[in-house]
């Protein structure tokens, strides 16, 4: 088995599906045990769908786009997208759900203590940085909401 993690960049190669199986199942396998890098992986989704400009520069991917809102289908990249987060969402509440967290952030005291950016409002979270769970369990609570929402308004129901 790999011992250490994978890159930001195997993440993004994974996100963008260009990896022969045998590597995927290999990663998955690690995420669900992996704190750091279901992080890394969260950070490669959000690229990926913050950037609709790439797939605007696709003139094809745009034109399915178009195609697939007017004829009410969704779009591969749509699926993959939802695809993914349901992977990350899966892994992070496994990953809760065996007490990982507990037991890394002791662990990995100063990284789990890693803030990721200075909060706006600086609140009293000074004293209490947000860790790396906190962050992802927030982060997968929203992703399940988006999932659901698009659910209801998404063309499953007849
Ligand atoms: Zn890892």
């Amino acid at each position: 088995m790999k011992v250490t993690h994978y890159s930001e960049q195997e993440w993004m190669q994974y996100v963008e599906d260009h990896l022969p199986s045998e590597v995927r199942d290999e990663m998955e396998d690690h995420v669900y045990r992996c704190e750091v890098c279901l992080a890394n992986y969260m950070t490669c989704i959000e690229i990926l769908t913050a950037q609709p400009t790439v797939e605007v520069k696709d003139t094809a991917a745009y034109m399915n786009r178009i195609v697939a809102r007017t004829v009410g289908t969704k779009p591969a990249w749509y699926r993959s997208t939802m695809f993914h987060y349901g992977i990350a969402a899966a892994a992070t509440l496994v990953l809760v759900a065996t007490g990982f967290f507990h037991g890394l952030s002791q662990e990995i005291g100063t990284y789990g203590a890693f803030k990721p950016a200075p909060p706006l409002e600086a609140p009293a979270s000074l004293e209490t940085p947000i860790s790396i769970s906190d962050h992802l369990v927030n982060k997968t609570l929203t992703w399940l909401d988006n999932i659901q929402n698009e659910h209801k308004k998404g063309g499953l129901e007849p």
